[in-house]
């Protein structure tokens, strides 16, 4: 049985989500709701939802540093491969081997050459997520690697740490025909891998490449503008959100808020600030 919220549910939920955040409770699993005859006053917010994709509240642009990310996971799952693994380069490639020859959207008969899986150092301090692999990471099987790709290595550097520093992977990790942006159900499908890889390399700091990236990883609707420029509380993980460097590619003027937003990275990280902008 699924439940439509009203206006006034959902506020009241999203309260009692920002309360269990503040606890430092972020995972909310679906459970059926089982009418109870004993229950007399039904409680104001039901204290089970199931809450359907598209039903996900999409949060205010004003309460954006709220991010609560609604995972749908079966508890009673069977425990993933790499579950008892502690070295990160192992329990990567038995992410890797995981998803194998992956057939689970329709992109992978939509003319991807190659999986892209991500690349970098598996106990990387920062991780960039970006959008989608491009003709190039196609090409290659590395995310990355074309024009945007040089602009993001650049922005590395200037940060003072090298490419294979840090660690780099895409939301979805099959280039969409045409480039398209990807679909919903498509990140849906794609992303549980992600989390794992995010999982093991356990990263101090996610910046989160653009409005797809932000988006899918915090649950939230809101312009880039407003993303920008706030820490957000990724599983535990501290998130920040700046411009996608292909957008830079196509308005450089905005690579001086990106390297603003980096710069507050690199003061997280402990590295030190230079006031140079990556070109
Ligand atoms: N753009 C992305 O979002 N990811 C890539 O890997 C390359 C371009």
């Amino acid at each position: 049985m699924s439940i439509t919220l009203d206006s006034e549910q959902k506020r009241a939920l999203s309260e009692r989500l920002r309360f269990y955040h503040e606890l430092g409770i972020y995972d909310f699993y679906r459970r059926e709701i089982v009418p109870d005859s004993r229950v007399v006053n039904e409680p104001a917010v039901p204290t089970t939802v199931k809450l359907q994709p598209e039903q996900r509240e999409e949060m205010p642009s004003n309460r954006a540093a709220l991010a609560v990310s609604v995972v749908e996971e079966d508890l009673f799952a069977a425990p993933k491969p790499e579950a008892e693994v502690a070295d990160p380069a192992q329990a990567l490639r038995l992410i890797r081997e995981d998803l194998g020859d992956c057939t689970r959207c329709r992109l992978h008969k939509q003319g991807r050459k190659q999986i892209v899986f991500g690349v970098g150092n598996p106990k990387a301090d920062l991780m960039f997520i970006g959008e989608a692999p491009g003709a190039d990471e196609d090409q290659q099987g590395e995310p990355f690697v074309g024009r945007a790709g040089q602009l993001l290595n650049n922005m590395i550097k200037a940060m003072g740490l090298r490419r294979e520093d840090v660690y780099i992977a895409n939301i979805i990790k099959c280039r969409p025909p045409g480039n398209r942006t990807p679909e919903r159900d498509e990140c849906d499908t794609c992303s549980p891998f992600l989390m794992r890889q995010i999982a093991v390399i356990q990263p101090k700091v996610i910046v989160a490449l653009g409005a797809v990236a932000a988006k899918t990883l915090l649950a939230i609707n809101a312009p880039m503008a407003e993303l920008r420029g706030r820490w957000y509380d990724f599983r535990g993980t501290k998130l920040a959100v700046t411009y996608h460097p292909a957008f830079l590619l196509r308005d450089p003027r905005q690579k001086k808020e990106t390297w603003k937003d980096l710069q507050i990275v690199m003061k997280e990280l402990g590295l030190a600030i230079s006031p140079r902008i990556p070109e």
